[in-house]
């Protein structure tokens, strides 16, 4: 099967006074229709600048400095800034942390709802605002009607966050990127919200993207994982696999801070051990070692590259040479 989106060793650049971050440094990964693939990483590993990359939205210091990010066999960075527009309204959808900055408060929500399908879809006002109606009912808005009335201030914000999920469905697209989408929600919404994402992805085919910094919310919703650390998918592959027999000791780590894998979304998570790594005085070697339970002399000479380990990816010297991680199961 053809993949959806195909990421080819992607580098997204962000220049600084101080000199350059690599917030996306060498990151491949495939999509297929339907599938729903996790990227999860503490704060600052890179996971928004990933997604924004590949919906080219960088902040104005970021570009993307190599690699090819192809979406249904086109490289997305050689589009026009009217097709990417098109691709934007139309086939990927991207959702955010806090609907209300993506939400306009001056327009009334079911007018905004049916805005991709005026502008790309070609509807009039009416048909537009019937659509956002029935888009409402889809995402479990209740009392749609009125509610297509109403601004972004007369919505909680779960609603709000359906009616972002209903805006970028509007147009059928075949990728969702959720970034975040829970995390500024209260803990009984957030599981709400990751159900209906799970029901819209099983009832439309829809594949998604979901960006997390919970391993959690990972375990209950994606097919995939791919583990991101300073700027690096450090370890990749199915989540029964990941959660099984982490091959990467950050994984492991993360994996330990979770109470139980059963455990809600909505459970607090032990931070790991350690920092982030300064993203512009990286370490030498595998930039995980200052924080990792098992590093060897290698670890702090060579960075190891993201290599086959059993059946996923790791980019760690200790189990690419055939040693476990004592206790990760
Ligand atoms: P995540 O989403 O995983 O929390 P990001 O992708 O937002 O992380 O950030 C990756 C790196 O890029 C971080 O180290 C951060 O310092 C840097 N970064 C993110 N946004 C900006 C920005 N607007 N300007 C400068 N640096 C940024
Ligand atoms: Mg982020």
């Amino acid at each position: 099967m053809a993949h959806l989106l195909e990421l080819e060793d992607v580098q997204t650049h962000i220049a600084l006074k101080d000199g350059v971050i690599r917030a996306v440094d060498h990151v491949s990964l495939t999509i297929d229709p339907g599938e729903t693939v996790g990227i999860v990483g503490e704060s600052g590993s890179g996971k928004s600048m990933t997604a924004l990359s590949i919906m080219r939205l960088l902040p104005r210091a970021g570009r993307i400095a190599g690699g090819a990010i192809k979406f249904k066999g086109r490289d997305l960075a050689e589009l026009s800034e009217d097709e990417m527009e098109s691709v934007r309204g139309t086939e990927i959808a991207m959702i955010f942390q806090d609907p209300m900055t993506s939400l306009n408060p001056v327009y009334r929500s079911g007018w905004q709802v049916g805005e991709p399908l005026r502008i790309h879809r070609h509807m009039d006002r009416g048909a537009s605002i019937e659509a956002a109606i029935d888009l409402f009912k889809k995402v479990g808005i209740p009392d749609a009607r009125r509610r297509v009335t109403q601004f972004p201030h007369q919505f909680s914000g779960g609603m709000r966050q359906r009616a972002m999920i209903a805006m970028g469905l509007s147009t059928g697209p075949s990728l969702l990127i959720a970034d975040e989408p829970t995390t500024a929600l209260d803990v009984t919404i957030q599981a709400q919200i990751l159900e209906l994402l799970r029901n819209l992805n099983r009832d439309y085919g829809t594949a998604t993207i979901l960006i997390t910094h919970n391993l959690g919310v990972v375990a209950g919703m994606c097919d995939r994982v791919a583990v991101m650390y300073a700027g690096r998918v450090v370890e990749q592959g199915t989540t029964d696999d990941v959660f099984e027999h982490p091959e990467h000791p950050y994984t492991w780590s993360l994996l330990r801070s979770i109470p139980r894998l059963d455990a809600e979304a909505h459970e607090p998570l032990k931070p790991i051990a350690g920092s982030p790594p300064d993203m512009l005085h990286l370490p030498e070697g595998c930039t995980f070692r200052p924080r990792c339970p098992f590093a060897i002399d290698r670890c702090g000479v060579e960075e190891p590259e993201l290599e086959p380990v059993r059946s996923q990816l790791s980019r760690c010297w200790v189990t690419q040479a055939g040693r476990s991680l004592d206790g990760a199961s």
